[in-house]
């Protein structure tokens, strides 16, 4: 069994990104759709390559399957990827994944644990992704084109708490500050009839 889950590693390493992307692509959703422990096991192999692509995305769909039982070792893994050079740092995404798992290792449902816990700008949670992936739901968008940002209105899928959620692109790699609307009447004025 161990020398399958290192095989099928090796084999997923060896794609090539650009040739293979759909590949690449088809088995990481193999992956996160397994319940098979090997599928786990796996992932980590993939974590701990310090590959810059398959490093996160493995962090990515360990974040997506939502079990913190591997968490320790995830945290092994980190403190031992090497650092590459780029705009972004690689490893952030494992740290993103790291806190996701932690926070449904507290018993969180959703997400607005984290959104709440950015402060200021950050590139840890894209409104659209969050969508995509099912935690919540934009209820409107505001293009503000002669400031060069978006606002975002959302509503988490799971709680129903409000956020605004403002984009900042001006950057190498897009940034996002979450903000949490409480005032009655601002929230009822951007999410009237979204219900
Ligand atoms: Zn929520």
């Amino acid at each position: 069994m161990k020398r399958n889950v290192q095989e099928r590693a090796d084999e997923i390493l060896k794609m090539d990104i650009d040739e293979n992307y759909e590949k690449i692509e088809q088995a990481y959703r193999e992956l996160l759709e397994s319940s098979e422990p090997e599928s786990f096991q796996i992932l980590l192999v993939l974590l701990s390559s310090g590959d810059v692509i398959h490093t996160q995305k493995a962090a990515d769909v360990l974040a997506l399957k939502r079990d913190p039982k591997y968490l320790p070792e995830i945290r092994r893994i980190r403190e031992k990827l090497p650092e590459r050079k780029g705009l972004r740092d690689y490893r952030w995404t494992v740290d993103r994944a790291i806190e996701i798992l932690e926070n449904v290792r507290r018993g969180s449902k959703c997400r607005c644990a984290l959104y709440k816990f950015q402060s200021g700008f950050s590139e840890r949670f894209n409104p659209s992704v969050e969508q995509s992936e099912g935690f919540v739901s934009i209820v409107r968008e505001v293009v503000h084109r002669d400031k060069y940002f978006t606002e975002y209105f959302c509503r988490c899928n799971m709680c129903a708490r409000r956020w605004r959620v403002i984009d900042e692109i001006g950057y190498h790699y897009p940034l996002y500050a979450w903000e949490e609307i409480t005032d009655r009447r601002e929230y009822d004025a951007y999410f009237e009839n979204s219900d």
